[in-house]
């Protein structure tokens, strides 16, 4: 119905709850910017994205970065994901679409964010069916929704995906996802950083080294670094300590490498 509401976020949050990414942040600086005053940049006739597309792998901070651009312009985040589309009866997800573009353009400006963009957004009329099915009905209210919006109505679509060589070109034509952010798992230094950013209420003993943490964690997205605080803040409590110490976040290392192997077991059986 017109009437469902789409997500609309809670507590703000800024770029200063995102740890690293600082390329990423930078690009999207300017859509910051521009939210925050948009008549400046139209008043000029300066050409801002419409659509940005965030690229890189899952967990690495890519719905907590658009949310966080929302917090640093101050204005509403609208979020969907493209995987609530697949299992929906055709013309339901274009009326979705439609529904989602209007509340925003009456709320600009603000950011919409359409996650796993994938999920609608392949490559079209591969396969059999041959193309009018729901995805690609609700792919192309995206595209005609997104052509179909003025600059001045201060709306910015931001999308995310992993898998961005599979999406299909028409979304990434000039005037729709024609800019590209990418999000990568971090490096040392801003594992560290994550590791701050989740362990600051967490009551830390003094032989906790984030610094070696860090060192000891490559290949950890960001969920899973969070993921690694919280599981030795678990296991701390259930042993009714007053602190969280460093045997603590041996424990949960081995929890969450373990748990990766059990997932690579499971792909080699399918
Ligand atoms: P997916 O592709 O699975 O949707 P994503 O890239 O959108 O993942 P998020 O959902 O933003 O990732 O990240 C999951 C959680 O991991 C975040 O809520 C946050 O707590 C933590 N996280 C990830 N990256 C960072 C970061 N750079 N700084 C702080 N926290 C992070």
């Amino acid at each position: 119905s017109p009437a469902r509401k789409f997500e609309r976020s809670e507590e703000p949050v800024t770029y200063d709850d995102v740890a690293g990414l600082k390329s990423a942040k930078q690009d999207l600086q300017e859509i910051v910017e521009f939210l925050k005053n948009p008549k400046r940049f139209t008043k000029l006739g300066a050409r801002i994205p419409k659509g940005v597309l965030l690229v890189g792998p899952p967990g690495t901070g890519k719905t907590l970065l658009a949310r966080a651009t929302a917090g640093e312009a101050g204005v509403p985040f609208f979020s969907i994901n493209g995987s609530e589309f697949i299992q929906m009866f055709v013309g339901v997800g274009a009326t979705r679409v439609r529904d989602l573009f209007k509340t925003a353009r009456e709320a600009s400006p603000c950011i919409i964010f359409i996650d796993e963009i994938d999920a609608v957004g392949r490559v079209r009329g591969a396969g059999v069916g041959g193309g009018h099915d729901e995805r690609e009905q609700t792919l192309n209210q995206i595209l005609s929704e997104m052509d179909g919006f003025e600059q001045t109505e201060a709306v910015i679509v931001i999308a995310a995906t992993n898998r961005h060589d599979v999406l299909d070109p028409a979304l990434l034509r000039p005037g729709r996802f024609d800019r590209h952010v990418t999000v990568d798992r971090p490096a040392r230094e801003g594992r560290l950083g994550i590791l701050k950013v989740h362990s600051k209420k967490v009551p830390l003993a003094d032989d906790v080294d984030l610094e070696e943490l860090a060192k000891a964690t490559m290949g950890y997205s960001g969920a899973e670094l969070q993921k690694l605080v919280n599981e030795a803040a678990l296991k701390a409590a259930r042993e009714e300590k007053r602190k969280v110490e460093m045997e603590d976040f041996y424990y949960a290392e081995d929890l969450i490498v373990m748990g990766a192997r059990r997932d690579e077991q499971v792909d080699d059986e399918e």
